[in-house]
């Protein structure tokens, strides 16, 4: 509607109040917390406190905030206020996160399961050829590392027919925002808090986040387990990220907290800068180096050559704690999230039954599309596109194919024949409830339509078999306009949110 696409202001500061007047009387009824007026004087005061407390991210467009640390700065995208989720829904996401960590330590030790329910997969697409063909290398070379770090983010939307709390994805490589994620749920808190006087806001139901502090303290546990004092954390980074100040947040917490070095190189530095030791010590510029974790990697860009592919062999060949290992890494497509919700798959994994059903309860529909098997979904998909979205084995927002496109693409798969369509997967379409919410973006407001993913973090270390920490480190709400298919905040369709437990 011309409604929840219509930009209430330009600039956060200078609205009219005819204006205001008018939103106040078209937004009664909907259900934003709060009325427009009372939104459109609390932006000002929210970018005075995103300045103040690091809510920032590399805006390369912003070119009056200078070239230094080389891409800009501004504002993250973000929603004024929290949005309601039924506290109920979050619990059950929060008591999953440590289940789904052991899941993702299980599956990661099956090498036979994940090489087979890749096999096809890696025939058509060949990122997961390479990511299957450095697992194997690995393996016959012997696995150097029995410390396991992993860090990951569970992805829910709540099913609106059904109040069901479905799974999106689980990411278990680079996943976003455990540094502002902290951030986001501060300002909510602090926000309202400031509307406690005047509405019926509870900031208690603004729930607290410390993710950066559980990961930091993921990080360290790991880098400790490994037991080089003069060693440091490792953080492989794109070359310029959007989303940079995100990783600082965390590189800051863990030197803070624990006073532990942090260094960032990209995949190409590392290649350039790197050795290992003959007792399989990875050495980057005359630094040692206990813990790698990745915020790159994670993408066929990331690689645009074969010194990154090395880069990345080199540093799996160590002794250092992957964070993700190559085989995490591998548990977290897209394939083996479909794999585990075929019947029977999931419960060789877990054999408490009860833990099963838990996990399983949050499966959303999923289709592989190999074999003569799949003929029928392919079918129903074409014929009812919009039930469904079709999704390679790919990260980081934008490769989902929604709608009538799924239909097309389906259809050009099957004409093309061969082995195209084991690149993909079909997933029951979510459809989440709508909310009014209001997205800052640029310094202004607009009121919109929206849904909301729910991300819960996870944080896993284990030293062979003593599991030294499993818990849930944090939340991250990220809400969209409701027209939108895609998500992600890094590609430009979401902003950053918090939960209003309702
Ligand atoms: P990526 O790894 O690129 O983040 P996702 O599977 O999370 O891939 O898909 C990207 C976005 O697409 C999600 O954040 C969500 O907004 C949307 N999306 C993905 N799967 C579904 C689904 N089954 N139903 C509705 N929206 C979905
Ligand atoms: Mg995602
Ligand atoms: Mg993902």
């Amino acid at each position: 509607s011309g409604l929840a696409t219509r930009r209430a202001t330009e600039s956060s500061s200078s609205s009219s109040s005819a204006l205001k007047e008018m939103e106040e009387v078209q937004f009664a009824e909907s259900e934003a917390l709060v009325p427009a007026g009372v939104a459109n004087d609390l932006v000002p005061e929210a970018l005075v406190w995103a300045a103040l407390h690091g809510f920032v991210v590399g805006d390369r467009s912003v070119a009056s905030s200078g070239t230094t640390p080389g891409v800009g700065m501004a504002h993250v995208p973000f929603s004024l206020l929290p949005t309601p989720i039924p506290a109920t829904a979050f619990a059950q996401a929060v008591e999953l996160s440590s289940l789904f960590n052991d899941l993702i330590d299980r599956v990661s030790l099956d090498v036979d399961f994940l090489k087979q329910a890749l096999a096809r997969t890696q025939k058509a697409d060949d990122f997961t050829a390479r990511l299957l063909s450095m697992y194997s290398t690995i393996l016959d070379e012997g696995v150097k590392q029995d410390i396991r770090l992993g860090l990951s983010r569970s992805d829910y939307m709540l099913d609106v027919a059904t109040g069901d709390l479905l799974q999106v994805e689980l990411n278990t490589i680079s996943c976003s925002y455990p540094g502002l994620g902290s951030v986001v749920s501060d300002l909510h808190k602090y926000l309202v808090t400031e509307l406690e006087s005047s509405t019926k806001l509870d900031s208690s139901r603004v729930p607290e986040n410390k993710v950066t502090e559980g990961f930091a303290k993921a990080l360290s546990l790991a880098w400790k387990e490994y037991g080089n004092k003069s060693a440091a954390i490792l953080m492989v980074v794109q070359g310029e990220e959007w989303n940079m100040y995100d990783q600082h947040w965390l590189s800051y917490r863990v030197k803070e907290l624990y006073g532990i070095r942090v260094i960032r190189k990209t995949l190409a530095q590392v290649h350039a800068q790197g050795s290992i030791t003959a007792d399989g010590m990875l050495v980057i510029d005359g630094q040692a180096v206990s813990v790698v974790y990745y915020r790159s990697g994670y993408t066929p860009a990331d690689y645009p050559s074969e010194v990154e592919w090395e880069a990345r062999l080199l540093m799996e060949r160590s002794s250092a704690v992957k964070c993700p290992s190559i085989s995490y890494h591998l548990v977290g497509a897209k394939k083996i999230q479909q794999e585990l919700a075929l019947p029977g798959v999931l419960e060789r994994f877990v054999p408490d039954k009860q833990v099963a059903a838990s996990l399983r309860k949050c499966f959303a529909g999923l289709w592989g599309l190999e074999g003569a098997e799949s003929e029928s979904i392919i079918q129903t998909a074409i014929k009812e596109p919009h039930r469904f979205v079709l999704k390679p084995q790919r990260e980081g927002g934008g490769n989902n194919t929604y709608g009538d496109d799924v239909a097309s693409k389906l259809t050009e798969l099957i004409a093309a024949g061969g082995d195209g369509l084991a690149a993909y997967i079909l997933m029951q379409r979510i459809f989440p409830a709508v909310h009014t919410s209001y997205l800052v973006r640029r310094g202004a407001y607009s009121a919109e339509k929206t849904v909301s993913e729910l991300g819960i973090f996870g944080a896993y270390v284990r030293n062979g078999d003593r599991v030294i920490l499993n818990e849930q480190s944090g939340h991250l709400l990220r809400t969209k306009v409701s027209h939108s298919n895609e998500g992600g905040v890094a590609s430009g369709y979401a902003v950053l949110d918090s939960p209003y437990l309702s």
